[in-house]
């Protein structure tokens, strides 16, 4: 049998199902199983959907169809107008149908549609006693055919490339139109008649034929087919590429074509057409949000272009309180429509977006899917339908991505400051958190001062799908008008980006670039804050703060990722401060303490002047006054560290400073340095010389500098266990692991592990105690570390794997300079993507894994962690999960996204 192309579905009945998103797209799954499963069956206008593998078909074989294809499309033409009891192209009873596109994962308003395929000349007297003689109607039915066909088929998909936005067919026949307004003295398109429109439309005519010099297609399934063909071609648009590449949609899904019946939202008053979903999208709670449009047509809600009213109550909001909700509007269908969508979420068990229409007083479901949400909603929903039992813990984690729980530790503005400020104007507020930039008014403005290393804020009167590159790149997106459903919202929810959207109090005049607000004037370049949870616009920066260290369902949240991950989640923290937020994080101890990086921070100067002495000095006696000078500072930072991190594990690395990066610079400060250690700034100089490296990072640094002066290693430890013991005495439980870094062989182990033991003794005797819970491990760093891992686990209890310099020399990329060549390597494929943000499985990663493996033959119970910043990437902590390592280390800020992203890790293995 030859493959099927074409799924029907209509009448209580369905091809397809909700499982073949792969073939049918999202949009086609979900309607044939709203249309069909028995336990929905809800009214979904008849329709069919032609699969992706047409579309790949299409672009292997230079945009021709598959045979056979023709044939399934008529006869599924034919089942429709059977079902409908209407005729396709029937001049009394006319079939109407759009068609639309849809890919596997919904790439919003990315690609095009064509709306009233099947009305000409010939059908408009059928469609005018369909609408009961409402001709005006159907006439700007037939306007907005010609103009969308006109632009999409016969302009975009053809290949023409206008010379300008102006010179676009869509923009000329818009002229035509707002010519005729003012001629006729119409405040807007109401105004309209339909004899007015009748002419429009053969003005419209007359235009296509002299700007693309073709006739616009009076047979109905001329339209029909141009209509697919637009579809297929809107794959490889502009920003539908540009889209795939942000959100790493593969372009070989393709997009599957829905074609349907055509219900009429704009038939009059008694019609209307909305969008909602089945909890609020911006919050997670358990309310049925929407909006809807009496009299209208479906895009006209999505584009922002009128304010849409709220279906009920809760849906009421600052911008649209003043308007009739469809629950009091049209009760009876309210209802209807709550009971549907209630059926719809225990159906599917998760929020769903729908669409929908009312055509003369009938309710039609147009549409359902997985409802994008940000964050904090995600987190919320997925709690309440546990406790809700609609989902079990496993989903719980499953549904909330690495991302989303990312914006819960998003900044907000600091309330302190922020209730002292009036806020500027109000709007939706779509997207959450809290931002501060430069005002910019177009997309490609915003890319650009972004380039600059500019913070920008993208303002608009609404946003189309062309500026997301723009919005990507902002800070946040403020647009006047348009709903919670418009572009701008559902691409910033999807993004977690900070939004604010129909903030109807600002006036945007692009051309001028400025925007006004209550009679003030802000220009491009002025700096703004939103505070995108409320919907504030304030003038100004505001300083932010961090949302995350007292969220309760977070809290809640993480401990269910607790109880399912297997890897231990760690933090890298250098001081106190730092552990202890990490701890109020989750973090299960610390991966990696920098001994250099306590000489960085605030109050540092005192012991950074002492460690610089340590390192400009020459003589052992020299540095051994250096050392006890430097002792105190770093017995009290590790036992700070130590002490906040009581009872957890706490990894410290011996120094590994890149010594070059410690020489003061600035005169005062030599002078300063050479007059402590009583020598002449010539002298200082000659030193300072002396520690010049070609190349540093592979220069005299981490455990070289303890083999060659073992006097910085015997103080370092000697601290590291004096703050343990004393700890121990004031009755903590102290868990320090010496660690050493840059190791390339078991015999500089060796070395280093002498003066462990040597001062491990020592320490024991000075304060009478029989023991310190301690370990002795190292880093690897180094490839070979990797390959001779079998003989330092003889020496070595745990590995920490420092993958940010085994990418380095591994891959022999400059860490530090990759940046200008990485670029070009991704753009041409050679990488797939940053091998310092992600780890290079294939190669980094089977060293990782050899390592391992050879480490853990000779020592069974070896520990094994990664603190590289790959501990923080969700990719790399699955790939740490399935090598068996025992635990990650990242940032502070990223200990929840590990702690998701191991869970997802046991939870992804168990499917496989
Ligand atoms: C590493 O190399 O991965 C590491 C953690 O050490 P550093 O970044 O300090 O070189
Ligand atoms: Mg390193």
């Amino acid at each position: 049998m030859s493959k099927k192309y074409v799924y029907f579905f209509g009448g209580g009945k369905a091809d397809g199902n909700e499982s073949m998103k792969n073939l049918l797209g999202g949009k086609g799954a979900n309607l044939a199983e709203m249309a069909g499963h028995k336990n929905l069956r809800l009214p979904v206008p008849a329709g069919f959907t032609i699969t992706t593998e047409v579309c790949t078909h299409y672009y292997k074989n230079r945009k021709a169809y598959p045979k056979g294809l023709k044939e399934e499309v008529q006869k599924a033409m034919k089942k429709i107008e059977a079902l409908m009891d209407r005729k396709f192209g029937d001049p009394s009873n006319p079939l109407l149908v759009s068609v639309r596109s849809g890919a596997r994962r919904s790439m919003p308003g990315m690609m095009e549609t064509v709306l009233n395929i099947g009305l000409t000349q010939k059908t408009i007297p059928g469609l005018i006693k369909q609408s009961g003689g409402n001709s005006r109607f159907v006439y700007d039915a037939y306007r907005r055919l010609i103009m969308m066909y006109s632009d999409v088929v016969m302009e975009k998909a053809a290949g023409i490339e206008p010379k300008d936005e102006e010179s676009g067919i869509r923009k000329q026949l818009e002229k035509i139109m707002t010519q005729m307004k003012k001629t006729k003295g119409y405040k807007s398109d109401t105004g309209l008649t339909a004899d007015d429109l009748g002419e429009l439309c053969n003005l419209f005519k007359a235009k296509i034929k002299e700007v693309l010099k073709k006739e616009f297609p009076e047979d109905p399934y001329e339209q029909l087919w141009g209509g697919i063909g637009a579809v297929f071609a809107s794959w490889q648009g502009k920003r539908a590429v540009s889209y795939r590449r942000i959100e790493s949609i593969p372009d070989d899904w393709g997009t599957a074509v829905t074609v349907q019946t055509m219900v009429f939202g704009n038939m009059g008053s008694d019609s209307a057409t909305g969008v909602a979903f089945t909890r609020n999208p911006g919050n997670g709670e358990n309310e049925f949000y929407g909006e809807y449009l009496i009299n209208a047509q479906g895009e006209d809600v999505v584009a922002g272009i009128r304010t849409p009213a709220p279906i009920n109550e809760y849906s009421k909001s600052g911008h649209n309180k003043e308007l009739l909700t469809l629950e009091k509007a049209m009760p009876k269908i309210y209802q209807e429509l709550f009971n549907y969508q209630k059926r719809l979420e225990k159906h599917y068990r998760d929020m769903q977006d729908i669409e929908f229409t009312i055509e003369k007083g009938r309710l039609f479901m147009l549409q359902c899917r997985v409802g994008k949400r940000n964050g904090p909603a995600a987190v919320r929903m997925s709690m309440d339908m546990l406790k809700e039992k609609l989902i079990k813990k496993e989903e719980v984690i499953m549904r909330v991505t690495p991302a989303q729980l990312d914006e819960l530790l998003h900044p907000v503005i600091d309330p302190k400051i922020e209730i002292t400020h009036k806020p500027l104007a109000k709007g939706l507020p779509a997207g959450p958190g809290g931002a501060a930039g430069q005002i910019v008014f177009s997309a490609a403005d915003a890319v650009e001062w972004a380039k600059q290393g500019k913070k920008v804020i993208l303002v608009r009167e609404e946003t189309n799908p062309e500026d997301v590159e723009g919005m990507r790149v902002a800070q946040a997106i403020l647009t006047a008008r348009g709903g919670m459903t418009s572009h701008a919202a559902l691409v910033a929810r999807g993004w977690g980006k900070c939004c604010i959207v129909g903030c109807g109090g600002i006036h945007v005049d692009h051309i001028r670039k400025e925007l006004s607000v209550d009679g003030k004037i802000l220009k491009e370049g002025d700096w703004i804050t939103l505070n995108g949870t409320k919907g504030n616009v304030y003038e100004g920066s505001l300083p932010m703060m961090d949302a995350s260290e007292e969220n309760e369902l977070l809290n809640q949240f993480l401990k269910i990722c607790d109880a399912i991950k297997r890897l231990g989640v760690r933090t890298n923290a250098d001081t106190p401060e730092d552990s202890r937020r990490a701890r109020q994080f989750g973090a299960e101890g610390i991966g990696l303490f920098r001994t250099e990086h306590m000489f960085y921070g605030k109050g540092a100067d005192e012991p950074l002047f002492r460690l610089r002495k340590m390192i400009i000095s020459k003589t052992e006696t020299e540095r051994q006054k250096a050392l006890d000078e430097l002792f105190p500072y770093m017995k009290k930072d590790i036992k700070g560290t130590l002490e906040a991190m009581d009872g957890l594990p706490v990894v410290i690395r011996l120094l590994d400073p890149p010594l070059h990066e410690f020489v003061p610079r600035e005169p005062a400060k030599l002078e300063q340095l050479a007059k402590d250690l009583n020598i002449t700034r010539e002298e200082l100089n000659t030193r300072a010389e002396g520690l010049h490296e070609s190349n540093p990072m592979m220069g005299h640094r981490g455990v070289r500098l303890g083999v060659t002066y073992p006097e910085v290693s015997t103080a370092q430890i000697r601290a590291v266990f004096e703050a343990a013991a004393e700890l121990i005495k004031e009755g903590r439980n102290p868990y320090p692991e010496i660690m050493i870094p840059v190791v390339s062989d078991v015999k500089e182990l060796n070395d280093q592990l002498a003066i462990v033991k040597k001062v491990y003794q020592e320490v024991l005797k000075k304060y009478g105690l029989k023991k310190i819970k301690q370990m002795f491990g190292t880093m690897i760093e180094i490839p070979r570390a990797s390959i001779v891992a079998g003989k330092l686990a003889e020496v070595a209890e745990f590995f920490s794997y420092g993958t940010n310099d085994m990418t380095q020399m591994g891959f022999g990329f400059s860490r530090d300079d990759i940046g200008s060549f990485l670029p070009e390597y991704i753009k041409k494929g050679i990488l797939p993507e940053d091998p310092f943000q992600t780890i290079d499985q294939e190669g980094i990663g089977e060293l990782i894994e050899i390592g391992i493996q050879r480490g853990r033959k000779t020592r069974k119970n070896l520990e094994v962690g990664i603190c590289g910043e790959h501990g923080g990437d969700p990719r790399s902590v699955e790939f740490c999960h399935r090598v068996g390592m025992d635990y990650v280390s990242c940032s502070p800020y990223r200990v929840p996204i590990a702690k998701l992203a191991a869970a997802q890790a046991v939870l992804k293995e168990k499917k496989r």
